[in-house]
């Protein structure tokens, strides 16, 4: 089902307002968030990253020449932390051996060569080579992530079972390629993730009901179990079903 995007993002921007992503002070600590939070909570992330501020890491150069033990420290409360080091280090070594640990020079480049530079470092995925490019590098790429997946195949727009490459490429080809309406949308699709469109979605004042296929679907009996579960908790359903 072919959706006008722009529109479901002017009803996303209406409902919740500008979201002033990504969280963070300089693009090297979006670059160190966006790997940390593979398999996490941002909370985590940020407890981490509030570590390794007080440590005085976040730099480049400070992060690549920190002891292991101090990083791992820092990088504890973001979950499988040994992990993630080997993940920070492999990127800190690409960054130091091919662009001399500058940031600007690794991001000077095309956005296509970039993605792949990024693609190439062990432990860094299509989601966050994207994060990095749109949030620490400005370039305008659309990120994808399960959220995405899971609010726009019940709106009928992709499938659940399209690749990365898939619903990258159908949100590219639908919008026009501006980096602050990609950083814009998708962190408006996270906050509608977390507030409606949750594993039990939560439909009846969902804003984007009238657009979407799945809405359409549901009886009445479901929409009034989908409102009391927003009111009153996902144990409801039980009680009314
Ligand atoms: S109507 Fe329901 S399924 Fe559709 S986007 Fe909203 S919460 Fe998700």
């Amino acid at each position: 089902m072919q959706k006008n995007l722009l529109a479901l993002f002017r009803i996303l921007k209406k409902s919740y307002g500008s979201q002033h992503w990504w969280p963070a002070n300089t693009p090297f600590e979006v670059a160190v968030g966006a790997i940390l939070t593979q398999n996490t909570s941002w909370a985590n992330v940020e407890r981490a990253i509030d570590l390794l501020k007080k440590a005085k890491l976040l730099s480049p150069k400070k992060m690549f020449r920190a002891p292991s033990r101090i990083l791992l420290r820092c990088l504890r409360p973001a979950g499988f932390f040994n992990i993630k080091a080997k993940r920070l280090k492999n990127f800190l070594d690409f960054l130091f051996v091919e662009y001399g640990g500058s940031l600007k020079r690794l991001f000077a480049q095309p956005t296509a060569n970039l993605r792949q530079k990024l693609l190439n470092v062990n432990g860094i995925g299509p989601e966050t080579a994207d994060s990095i490019i749109l949030y620490a590098a400005e370039k305008p790429i659309f990120v994808v992530d399960a959220y995405t997946k899971r609010i726009f195949s019940r709106i009928g727009s992709i499938r659940e079972t399209d690749s990365y490459d898939q619903v990258q490429g159908y949100f590219m080809r639908s919008l026009p390629g501006k980096t602050a309406l990609f950083n814009e949308f998708h962190a408006l699709i996270v906050e509608h993730a977390k507030r409606f469109c949750r594993v039990k979605p939560i439909c009846d004042p969902c804003p984007l009901r009238l657009h979407c296929r799945f809405a359409k679907h549901l009886s009445t009996k479901e929409q009034v179990i989908s409102t009391t579960r927003l009111l009153f908790g996902g144990e409801e359903k039980s009680r009314l079903a």
